[in-house]
C-alpha cells in the first residue's frame, strides 16, 4: 500500500465545483441595507465583477482559466498522505488519510483562492487589493499572490495575532505586501473602536471593515477588497482540495470514504475538502462530514442561523449564516484562523440540509492532538488543523471500539512554523480551556436579533 499518494501536473482538476448548484433548496440570497437582495452592482466598489459573477453563478462545474491553472501548479497537486504512524499509536483499525495543504509557499490552503483572487482582479485592471487576516496565513497567502501577478497588497491584522505572530508579518512584507495592526488608526472604522476599547484585542470583524473601508475609499477606482473565506467563489476555488483527493483516494484503491473533516473558522478549507463528497451524499452516499470549531468561537455548533452582517462597522452585506453576532469578540485563542463571529453561508445552508455535522472541540485537546501528531507523523500543523486531527483522533478511537475498519480524511490545512509561540504556552501549561459562557452568548445574540431570519426548510 502506497502512503503518499500524488497526481501528476496533468491530472489537476480543469473545473471548480459548486456547490450551490446542487443544494437540495436554494442558497438565501444576501440582503442590502434596505433589506432587499443585492444586485451585482451594488458589490461593484469592493469586488472585480468578473468574481461577482462568479459568486452569484448557479453552474455546477466552472472552467478553471489557464493563467490559473498555471499559478496552482506552482505547488499542486498536493500529496495525500495516510498517516500509518498516527494509526499505530492509536491502535485503531481505522484507515486515516490526510490532504497536506501545508506545502503551498504561504504554508496553507489560502493560497488557492489567493492566486484566483488576484488573477481575476488584474484582468479587471485594478492595481491594489486590501484585506485582513486573521492569524497572519490570509495576509501571506494574498501577499504571495500579489507578488507573483504584480499588485498592491495591504492586509489590515487582527491586534493579537500581530502581536503573537510577528514573523508572518515579515513574511507579508517579504512578498512586498504591507501589514498593519487592526484596529488601526487609518480608518473610522478603526478609530471608533479605539476610542472605545483602546485595549481590544481585534477580531476579524473589525479588521474587514477597515480593509473594506480603505478599498472603496480610493477615488482612483483601482482598489479593491478581497476575503480569504466565507464567500461563496472562495468555497469554489478551494474544490481543488477534494477533487484531488478523491482521485488520489481511488489511486489507493479506497472504494467508500466514511467520514470527512476540516476545521471551520470561515469554512473553506473544510469546503474545499468535503464539498465535492457532500455532492456524493446528496447523492445517496452515507458519508459523515464534520466541521470542527473551538469551543470558545462556537459559530455552528451553537449560534443561530440567521441574516448578519460580515464585519462590525456593518459594511458587507447582511448575509444568511449562523452568527455569533457582528459585535463578538472571541477570546483570544491561539487558532486566529477559526476567530470568527460568521460562517460561510454554503457551509452554514449545508449544515441546515444535514449534509454536514458540526462539533466543537476545546483548546487543550487540541494542542495534545497536535502534539500527537508532532510525534507520530512528524508535521507541526498549525493550531487551527490540531481541531481537525484532534477529531480525527476521536473518530479513529469510535472506530476502534467498534472493531470497524473505517475510512477517515481530514484537511492538513497548514504547518504549525509560524504558531511556535502557542506550542511554548501549551508546552509550558501556561494554557487554559476556555469555553463561551452562555449568558456572553446569549448577550452578543441579542444585539442582532432584530435582524431578518434565514429559513432553510427540511
Ligand atoms: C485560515 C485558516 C483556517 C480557517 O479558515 P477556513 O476558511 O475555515 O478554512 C484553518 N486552517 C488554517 C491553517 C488557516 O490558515
Amino acid at each position: 500500500m502506497e502512503n503518499k499518494i500524488y497526481l501528476t501536473d496533468s491530472e489537476m482538476p480543469r473545473q471548480w465545483y459548486n456547490l450551490a448548484a446542487d443544494l437540495p433548496n436554494p442558497l438565501n440570497p444576501p440582503l442590502g441595507p434596505d433589506g432587499n437582495p443585492i444586485t451585482p452592482d451594488m458589490l461593484a466598489p469592493v469586488f472585480p465583477m468578473n468574481l461577482i459573477e462568479q459568486e452569484m453563478s448557479q453552474e455546477r462545474w466552472i472552467d478553471i482559466p489557464d493563467g490559473i491553472q498555471q499559478l496552482l501548479a506552482r505547488w499542486r497537486p498536493s500529496p495525500l498522505h495516510r498517516a500509518i504512524h498516527l494509526e499505530k499509536a492509536l491502535g485503531t483499525p481505522a484507515k486515516i488519510f490526510y490532504k497536506n495543504e501545508s506545502v503551498s509557499p504561504a504554508g496553507s490552503h489560502k493560497p488557492n483562492t489567493a492566486v484566483a483572487q488576484a488573477w481575476y482582479n488584474k484582468e479587471f485592471g485594478i492595481k491594489k487589493i486590501t484585506s485582513e487576516t486573521g492569524a497572519g496565513q490570509w495576509g501571506s497567502a494574498l501577499s504571495y499572490a500579489c507578488a507573483l501577478i504584480g499588485l498592491e497588497c495591504k492586509i489590515y491584522m487582527v491586534r493579537i495575532s500581530f502581536d503573537q505572530k510577528p514573523f508572518r508579518k515579515t513574511m507579508m512584507e517579504t512578498w512586498g505586501g504591507t501589514c498593519i495592526a487592526s484596529p488601526s488608526e487609518f480608518t473610522n472604522a478603526g478609530r471608533d473602536v479605539l476610542a472605545k476599547t483602546p485595549d481590544t484585542p481585534g477580531s476579524l470583524g473589525i479588521a474587514i471593515s477597515e480593509a473594506i473601508e480603505d478599498a472603496v475609499s480610493d477615488e482612483s477606482g483601482q482598489t479593491r477588497y478581497s476575503l480569504g473565506s466565507v464567500l461563496n467563489h472562495v468555497m469554489l476555488h478551494q474544490t481543488v482540495i477534494g477533487l484531488e483527493a478523491k482521485k488520489q483516494l481511488a489511486k489507493a484503491g479506497i472504494k467508500k470514504v466514511d467520514t470527512v473533516i476540516g476545521c471551520a473558522g470561515g469554512g473553506s478549507n473544510l469546503a474545499g475538502l468535503a464539498f465535492p463528497f457532500v455532492n456524493d451524499k446528496i447523492n445517496g452516499d452515507d458519508i459523515e462530514i464534520l466541521a470542527v470549531e473551538p469551543a470558545s468561537c462556537p459559530t455552528l455548533t451553537r449560534a443561530p442561523f440567521m441574516y448578519d452582517h460580515g464585519d462590525i462597522a456593518k459594511m458587507t452585506p447582511m448575509l444568511p449564516m449562523h452568527s455569533l453576532g457582528h459585535n463578538f469578540i472571541p477570546a483570544p485563542i491561539h487558532a486566529g484562523g477559526l476567530r470568527y463571529h460568521g460562517m460561510a453561508p454554503l457551509v452554514s445552508h449545508a449544515v441546515m440540509e444535514g449534509l454536514i455535522s458540526p462539533v466543537s472541540i476545546k483548546q487543550l485537546e487540541c494542542y495534545e492532538a497536535a502534539l500527537t501528531f508532532a510525534r507520530t507523523e512528524g508535521l507541526i500543523i498549525a493550531p487551527e488543523t490540531s481541531h481537525a486531527v484532534a477529531q480525527a483522533i476521536r473518530s479513529a478511537n469510535e472506530a476502534t471500539k467498534e472493531g470497524k475498519e473505517r475510512v477517515i480524511v481530514f484537511n492538513l490545512s497548514g504547518h504549525g512554523l509560524m504558531d511556535l509561540n502557542g506550542y511554548a504556552k501549551y508546552l509550558g501549561g501556561e494554557l487554559t480551556n476556555y469555553e463561551l459562557p452562555q449568558d456572553e452568548l446569549e448577550k452578543s445574540i441579542e444585539m442582532i436579533k432584530d435582524q431578518p431570519k434565514a429559513t432553510v426548510e427540511k
